[in-house]
Formats: C-alpha cells, structure tokens, sequence
C-alpha cells in the first residue's frame, strides 16, 4: 500500500540522504524510503529513518534582539498547536528537550543571525547600523522533540 507521508517529513525527505550512497531526493515507496540508486530503507525499522527530530524556537528564543529590533519577527504561539497537528496522525512524541543558552557575537554576528531570520525583509542594513541597537549577546532557546513513527 502506497505510503502517505505529513507534509512536515515531505519536506525533511529533500534534506535526507541516503546512508548508503549519500544521494539526496528520498522517496516514500510501499512503506520504505527509496533514493535514485534504488537502495531502500524500512522506515520503521532503521534508526536513522525511525526518528524525526523537530527542533524550533521557543518565545524567548532571540529575545534581546526581538527587545531592540522591532521589525523582528515573533515566534507564532500557535505554532505547537499546528506541529501536533500535522504530526500526532502520523508521529508519536517520544522525548522533548528544552535547550537554552545566552550566545555572546560579535557585531557582524548579529547582523548575520538577523540576516538568517525570516524578519531579514522587514529590516534593513541601516536600521542595524544604528549606534547600541544590538544586543552583543542572545537567548538561544529552542525545543527539541524525537518523534517515532506510529
Ligand atoms: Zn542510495
């Protein structure tokens, strides 16, 4: 029976690799994970495949900078809601870890941590510029939760 995967794991799959040959683009076939090649792996069974590790930020995570940069963007409360959702049919939490630390970075540290971010559109490079914006150390504060396949 073909295999219907949560949006959440189609999209990871592109970023798997195949522990045999190393080759990107994983497919689901008949309950089993298939790369180009042709080597296939037992979702269930496979360690390596029978995890999915979310990770993502809680409210307080890059709190210093959300602080001073008003244009930055805030962490969806809804968001655990949609994950559980989009995962609980499929996924059974098995462990979920929080992980918090202060970061200290030097000035262009910073203005590369908000240029990774989704609220890199909404400020520009002069608004940084201003003297004392920046926070020279962040709350890095994520979630981290290992699911198995129901
Ligand atoms: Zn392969």
């Amino acid at each position: 029976m073909p295999m219907t995967l949560p949006p959440a794991l189609d999209l990871s799959l592109d970023l798997l690799r195949c522990p045999t040959c190393r080759t990107r683009h994983l497919r689901p076939d008949h309950g089993a994970l298939r790369c180009p090649v042709g080597h296939a792996f037992d979702i269930a069974r496979h360690g390596y495949a029978g995890r999915l590790v979310v990770i993502r930020p809680t409210g307080r995570h890059l709190a210093e900078l959300r602080g001073r940069v008003p244009a930055m963007v805030t962490v969806d409360p809804a968001k655990e809601q949609r994950l559980h959702r989009a995962l609980n049919p499929f996924f059974e939490a098995v462990v979920t870890e929080q992980v918090e630390y202060l970061a200290v970075l030097s000035r262009p540290d910073v203005l590369d941590l908000v240029a990774m971010t989704p609220s890199a559109r909404h400020v520009s490079r002069a608004d940084l510029d201003e003297d004392g914006l920046l926070p020279d150390r962040v709350t890095v504060s994520v979630l981290a939760t290992a699911y198995r396949p129901r």
